[in-house]
């Protein structure tokens, strides 16, 4: 069967776009979707909360080779815009910190306002609006008509092709990177893929630290050159560190090549403010190890861990001398870690790097190289800070490119 248009992903991308060319009468679509069924990662995203997007959309939010080409779409299609199509379609909204999620706090309504009128019951005429199990493995332009065939054999004709695989973040949702070919058999270039928004590696810290969580300031720094800092969760995981601060820096790792942060765990009090705070108990809790020094202001396994890397385990607190105690509060306010890279694509939330903005129409999303060829969201060379940044740019591409058809 010939159709006007096939989506390849029915990811967050893909669903958003197929819901606007129905709100616009237009049905001669269909979407192709590789999993069983459509938009599985929309119910990992937020925690299983789902956070849509953010009251701070602008395009110093994105990263990639040329993050300006954000601007175009994110000004027609911002937050306000998301917001509108999701009441539309039945989903309110809140705000919680800048950050946006369904009232309903369940990233399953997001899905199900997504996906009921696309993988419900067929058109009057039977058609289908979109088949799972159907991943595109081969793409080809001839005769101006693009063919493509599943890996399960079955083939399909459009006019028109939106690409909207994802990136490579996610393989057991769906996205392992291999959309990325069909990009490229029609001549498109894919800039280096590193993971984004993903965990830290470090042997730094003790596995004893593994699931201890904090609120910290942590900047990145590549040798000593400043590169960028985060407030936010701080996690230790096991051959690493995780949290929100740690994933807002992962997206700046690519510009370093001595890559170390230093953490403040306590960034709301001054080195002198601790110090006197400490003092008070060196005078009640003086008959104390050191490793319960710093108990009341830090995780305890963190205070044992911070006595051990000064050498004053064991010591008793009456007993510290000033210089310990100043490496003690050294430790809590800058302490440092080497970076060793970051997780693989597997742990990553997002991937840096895509298809080159630069071969992309950055009103209409269509691929110079390729009548009739489009590509939206995470497929493209742009990636978002963590705060609803990513949905929102997969929000805002669709809705660009669902202009060309409706
Ligand atoms: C754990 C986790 C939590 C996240 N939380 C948030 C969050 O709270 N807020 C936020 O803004 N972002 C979040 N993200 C990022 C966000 O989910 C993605 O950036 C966004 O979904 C990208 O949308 P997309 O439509 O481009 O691709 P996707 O939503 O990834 O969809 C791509 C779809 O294409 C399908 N596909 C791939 N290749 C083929 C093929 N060859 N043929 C057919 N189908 C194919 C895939 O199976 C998938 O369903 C999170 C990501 C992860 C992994």
């Amino acid at each position: 069967m010939m159709y006007k248009l096939i989506i390849v992903g029915g990811g967050f991308g893909g669903l958003v776009l197929a819901n606007r060319l129905l709100d616009k009468g237009f049905k001669d679509f269909l979407l192709l979707e590789r999993n069983d069924r459509l938009g599985k990662k929309i119910l990992v995203t937020g925690n299983g909360r789902c956070n849509l997007t953010n009251v701070d959309v602008s395009v110093s939010r994105y990263h990639g080779d040329n993050a300006a080409f954000c601007a175009s779409a994110l000004e027609r299609f911002g937050s306000s815009e998301l917001i509108t199509f999701f009441a539309e379609l039945g989903l309110v909204v809140t705000e919680e910190g800048g950050r946006f999620y369904p009232l309903s706090r369940s990233a399953a309504s997001v899905l199900d306002c997504l996906r009921l009128r696309i993988d419900g019951a067929p058109l009057p005429d039977g058609k289908k609006l979109c088949e799972c199990e159907s991943k595109v493995v081969d793409i080809r332009y001839e005769n101006g008509r693009y063919m493509l065939t599943a890996e399960n054999g079955k083939k399909y004709q459009a006019e028109n092709v939106v690409l909207a695989f994802g990136g490579k973040s996610g393989a057991n949702l769906g996205t392992d990177g291999s959309g990325f070919l069909l990009a490229e058999k029609l001549g498109y270039t894919v800039t280096k893929l590193t993971p984004s928004l993903v965990q830290l590696k470090t042997s730094d810290f003790s596995k004893s630290l593994s699931g201890v969580k904090h609120k910290a300031c942590v900047t990145l720094y590549d040798g000593d050159r400043f590169i960028a800092t985060e407030d936010g969760d701080f996690l230790f995981v096991d051959g690493g560190v995780s949290g929100n601060a740690v994933f807002e820096l992962s997206s700046r790792l690519s510009l370093t090549s001595r890559p170390q942060i230093k953490i403040d765990f306590i960034p709301n009090m001054t080195r002198e403010e601790l110090s006197s705070a400490l003092m008070k108990k060196v005078k009640h809790f003086g008959f104390l190890p050191a490793e319960k020094l710093l108990v009341g202001y830090v995780h305890s396994a963190l205070s044992a861990w911070i006595a051990s890397r000064c050498g004053v385990k064991g010591i008793q607190i009456s007993e510290l001398t000033a210089s310990q105690l100043s490496d003690v509060i050294a430790c809590v306010k800058n302490c440092r870690a080497k970076i060793d890279g970051a997780f693989d694509f597997k742990a990553s939330q997002v991937t840096h790097g895509g298809v080159s903005t630069k071969e992309v129409d950055e009103v209409t999303f269509s691929g110079k190289k390729s009548k009739g060829l489009y590509i939206v969201g995470e497929a493209l060379d742009v990636d978002g800070d963590c705060g609803g940044f990513n949905l929102q740019w997969a929000f805002s591409s669709a809705m660009a490119a669902a202009e060309n058809f409706i």
